[in-house]
């Protein structure tokens, strides 16, 4: 079995320089974090409001901390202070509770929305509709403690590469289009996880959420 550092190592060799590696750690115990640390890995994803809050007392304070599940709008307090990245921002009520507690917490928060791209019924997002309603609302313009950098999409669990590469095309050019309007200026497209992670890539991600390729199978 290759250890955390030589999974690390190689999926780093092949993503280009554009891209960037969040190390889901998500249920790992925190000297699997430590291990990757030591690699240099300094970000780390979670999905899980308590279990990153955890892990974020007891790690270096240099890691930056992305929440890649799904958020309720009553835990955003417990990560406001630390929290550099939220991916999963699928409504107006939570952002204005981001907002909310970024403002008591004297910070702005980055944030990405999340889109839904695939054909389950159980992934969350907006579709682009939706999308375009949030950030033309008059709401929207009064949060000033937060940030927009970006979109988030998870494909459908599927073998089918070409449902994939739909999807993550979608969401491309969701991104296409909102970047056109001016209203945010978007960096991040956080798209492609273990199995995907090359096709997502090829689709235009900027970000990658890759776990079990560098810890092992949860
Ligand atoms: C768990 C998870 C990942 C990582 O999945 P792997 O298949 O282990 O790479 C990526 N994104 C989200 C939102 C996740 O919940």
């Amino acid at each position: 079995m290759n250890t955390i550092k030589q999974n690390l190592d190689s999926i780093k060799s092949t993503l280009p320089e554009h891209v960037t590696l969040v190390a889901v750690s998500k249920t790992k115990p925190v000297p699997d974090l430590i291990e990757a640390y030591e690699a240099g890995q300094r970000i780390f994803g979670e999905n899980k409001i308590q279990e990153m809050t955890e892990k974020w007392e007891q790690m270096p304070k240099d890691i930056q901390w992305h929440m890649i599940g799904h958020v309720q709008t009553n835990k955003v307090k417990f990560m406001a202070p630390f929290v550099s990245l939220i991916h999963g921002v699928d409504s107006l009520k939570l952002l204005q509770e981001i907002n909310k507690q970024a403002l008591k917490n004297n910070r702005v928060i980055d944030c990405l929305l999340q889109i839904y791209i695939a054909e389950e019924e159980s992934k969350f997002g907006l579709d682009e509709k939706e999308l375009n309603q949030l950030l033309t609302s008059a709401e929207f313009k009064e949060l000033k403690n937060i940030r927009i950098l970006g979109l988030m999409g998870m494909a459908t669990f599927t073998e089918d590469q070409n449902q994939i590469k739909k999807e993550f095309t979608h969401l491309k050019s969701i991104f296409d289009s909102i970047q056109k309007l001016d209203i945010v200026d978007l960096k991040t497209i956080s798209m492609g996880m273990s199995g995907d992670y090359q096709l997502a890539i090829e689709c235009g991600s900027t970000m990658v959420r890759i776990g079990s390729s560098i810890f092992g199978g949860r």
